[in-house]
């Protein structure tokens, strides 16, 4: 390892980062495990091109942390992980898929230590695979995979009515209107849940063709994606890319309430104060995002039936109603409430689970240990 890749363990506050070298390709693999208390590490398989190998250890063990942080904040006994598999610029799709396989036999390694699904530059279809050869892929329902898509949209719908309810003293969508940007795979089954529950929808998109898919089948008006600060709304449900709240943007917003998909919403955490000091109600991303990793978890664990698994994601409603309270309470933003939440949930999971009804992956409820740690420990 060079000085580099040392220097960023030693600083790390995770638990520690299985890395290999595939010498077939020249790509870097990086298993970084967060924080293991709640259960075995769960999180996606990032692919990518980095400047140098250091900076992919970087993103892991970033985006390991804020699984660390989605999965205590849900309740669900999983611990934060993620993985980068740095590859070289301009591999081919024969060397991808050899690497995909020999990934996939890492993972059979690690002995379970780390359960892993799509993220950016891996397809369902790599984890099909990667789920064949090691079984330790989250995700797939009897071999194939599934599309979290919906059950994410089930979860942001859950969390904006326990928004309107705190915000409005009611939950009717019938008197309320949402802008949501982007139509995607969230976006999409999201504007016909709104649309069901009666909800006025203002839907905007980069590709107008997914706006305009989106009215022609739910109704509602199309917006420009440059002109949504303008629209008089009472919920903005950030739907497509992250970083839409920020110093220039809170000023301009003309909603009630934040709810939607998208991740890191905020380009930092002083704007979660912004947007409380406005009287915007925000909900916390990981946590009203979380229904297709609540529904997936699930499933890992054998659960099938549909109505159970729409229940589970619910309880996202709940969770952050709580949140809401609580953080009224307390003269804050939800963003801390959230936060306090999942630090209590990782130091005491089964006070809280009993509380609250969630559970996830209960076979592998771990003993309460105390665990070595990179850099400064919690
Ligand atoms: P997607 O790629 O299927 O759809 C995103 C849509 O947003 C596309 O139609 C795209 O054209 C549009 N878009 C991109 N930039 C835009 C902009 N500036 N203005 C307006 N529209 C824009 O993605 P998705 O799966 O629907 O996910 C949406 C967001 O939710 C992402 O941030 C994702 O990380 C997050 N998320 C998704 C899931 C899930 O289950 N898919 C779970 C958790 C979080």
């Amino acid at each position: 390892m060079t000085r580099g890749f040392l220097d960023v363990m030693a600083a790390w506050d995770g638990e520690s980062v299985v890395t290999a070298f595939d010498s077939a390709t020249g790509a870097w693999v990086f298993v970084a495990l967060h924080d293991t208390r709640l259960g075995p590490a769960a999180g996606g398989t990032r692919m990518a091109s980095y400047r140098a190998p250091v900076d992919g250890l970087i993103d892991a063990m970033r985006l390991a942390e804020g699984m660390t942080w989605k999965w205590a904040g849900v309740g669900i006994r999983f611990g934060g992980g993620k993985a980068v598999i740095a590859v070289p610029k301009g591999l081919g799709d024969e060397a991808r898929s050899g690497l995909v396989d020999r990934y996939a036999a890492h993972l059979v390694s690690l002995r379970g230590a780390f359960q892993t699904g799509v993220d950016l530059g891996t397809t369902p279809v790599d984890m099909a695979r990667i789920g064949a050869i090691s079984g330790h892929a989250v995700g797939l329902i009897d071999g194939k995979p599934g599309d979290p898509g919906p059950y994410t949209a089930r979860g942001v719908l859950a969390g904006t009515r326990a928004a309107l309810e705190h915000r409005f003293g009611e939950a009717n969508f019938h008197d309320r209107s949402v802008l949501i940007q982007g139509l995607g795979g969230v976006g999409f089954p999201l504007a016909g849940l709104l649309a069901e529950a009666g909800a006025t929808l203002y839907l905007t998109d980069l590709s107008e063709e997914a706006a305009e898919r989106a009215q022609t089948r739910f109704g509602g008006v199309v917006i420009p994606a440059d002109e949504i600060w303008d629209v008089d709304v009472d919920v903005y449900a950030p739907c497509a890319v992250g970083a839409t709240l920020n110093r220039d943007t809170i000023p301009r917003l003309r909603c009630r309430i934040v709810a939607g998909s998208a991740n890191n919403q905020l380009l930092s955490e002083t704007d979660a104060e912004r947007l409380r000091e406005r009287g915007i109600l925000y909900a916390p991303d990981y946590v009203i995002n979380a229904g297709g990793a609540v529904a997936f978890a699930a499933i890992h664990e054998g659960e099938r039936d549909e109505t159970r698994l729409r229940a589970r994601v619910d309880e996202i409603g709940s969770s952050l109603r709580e949140m809401f309270e609580e953080a009224a309470a307390a003269g804050e933003s939800p963003l801390h409430a959230a936060r306090r939440r999942a630090e209590r949930f990782l130091k005491d999971p089964d006070a809280l689970a009993a509380g609250n009804g969630h559970g996830g992956p209960s076979a592998r409820r771990p003993q309460r240990r105390e665990v070595m740690r990179c850099g400064g420990g919690k």
